[in-house]
């Protein structure tokens, strides 16, 4: 390839946690598997293929679920085993370069336009780690191969399960006009909504729009649906940099002092600190709520948990009860702010000298 054109890896693990547990009880093979709990609020985390093809997929209520699939066979959510196995993954890869994109537990991107080994294209380079990552873990990869991450990603769903597709750039363009307009990165449902109500539907249609169309109907999102429709999208691949805690904090424009507006700016925080972690693959123990009244006196609550924050609702779940725990406010609150630490690596050493436990404080 000549100077300037990328080889990017979009490497996506297939039905990742719902294999995982296949692999690990013979039981469960060749049955409609969903990881997630049967529960009434209950989410499906994962489906396995057998599931799928009941129509069963992440992200459904599990009532839902089941009404789909009555043999479906619930499997609760076992993370310390993923991450195990996404590490395994991400050494794999390191094998071949340094710039690895974390998404998930289970998806990244890499960029191997200099590959270590030395292979003569990305497809040899994708189809050696997948086989790799086969030996490692015992279980299936897909890739997608392209010049950018918008069609590397959308490549690796092409050929699922365990199979591979390339898009090179002179087939980009073909490519991107017969996608549906859904399927653009940063499209969501209502976006498109309003792109059908202006007669796009496809790739092909974005193509039709000038740049000026675009600006004026959907504002800064424009120029990037502009270049994104002619296959342009010169995003790096960023390796997420190692951090020591994530967290996120608000000043309100006037002071809170109802707890319904309270716990709302809470959530919206434990949201914005929850998928960093899960971009970045970093789990904390520690939860941190800090709170600024108006009068700028300060109040930290933290608590630290058994094992590193899992998921979303239980960030926000031990948001919400920090918060709780300086009702009702004394004075109108001016800034909250949310907080994770106490990554792995850091916990190790706790974990030696001790300070694992609850701890419920208020700190300076
Ligand atoms: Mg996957």
């Amino acid at each position: 390839m000549e100077g300037g054109i990328r080889k990017i890896i979009h490497v996506d693990m297939d039905a990742f946690y719902a294999s995982v547990e296949q692999r690990d009880d013979p039981a469960l093979r060749g049955r409609p598997v969903a990881v997630g709990y049967a529960a009434k609020r209950g989410v499906v985390a994962a489906a396995s293929y057998e599931a799928r093809a009941f129509g069963v997929h992440s992200a459904m209520p599990s009532t839902t679920a089941m009404r789909k699939c009555a043999e479906l066979v619930f499997v609760p959510p076992r993370f310390d085993v993923y991450r195990a196995v996404s590490r395994q993954i991400r050494e794999t890869f390191a094998d071949y370069t340094d710039l690895i994109e974390p998404l998930s537990l289970d998806e990244a991107y890499l960029d191997v336009t200099a590959n270590w080994r030395g292979l003569p294209t990305a497809s040899e380079t994708a189809a050696e780690i997948r086989a790799r990552i086969k030996e490692a873990t015992g279980l299936n990869a897909s890739a997608g191969i392209s010049y950018c991450k918008f069609l590397a990603k959308l490549a690796s769903d092409q050929r699922k399960p365990n199979g591979q597709f390339v898009i090179t750039p002179g087939r980009g363009p073909a490519f991107i006009a017969a996608l549906p307009i859904d399927k653009f990165h940063g499209v969501g449902p209502k976006t498109a909504e309003k792109m059908a109500r202006l007669g796009i539907f496809t790739g092909a249609d974005l193509q039709q729009q000038s740049l000026a169309f675009l600006q004026a109907n959907f504002g800064k999102s424009g120029p990037w649906y502009y270049a994104i429709s002619r296959g342009e999208d010169d995003r790096a691949v960023t390796p997420n940099r190692p951090r020591k805690s994530s967290g996120s904090e608000t000043t309100f424009v006037r002071d809170l002092t109802d707890p319904a507006e309270i716990e709302a700016g809470v959530l919206s925080m434990a949201d914005e600190v929850w998928d960093w972690c899960d971009k970045a693959q970093a789990f904390g123990r520690t939860v941190t709520v800090k709170i600024k009244y108006a009068d700028f006196q300060q109040a930290t609550r933290s608590r630290t948990l058994s094992a590193p924050v899992a998921s979303r609702d239980v960030l926000r779940a031990v948001g919400i009860e920090l918060v709780r725990s300086v009702y009702p406010p004394a004075k109108g609150i001016r800034l909250l702010g949310v907080t994770v630490s106490g990554f792995e690596r850091e916990q190790e050493g706790a974990i030696e000298t001790g300070q694992l436990g609850l701890d419920l404080g208020l700190a300076s």
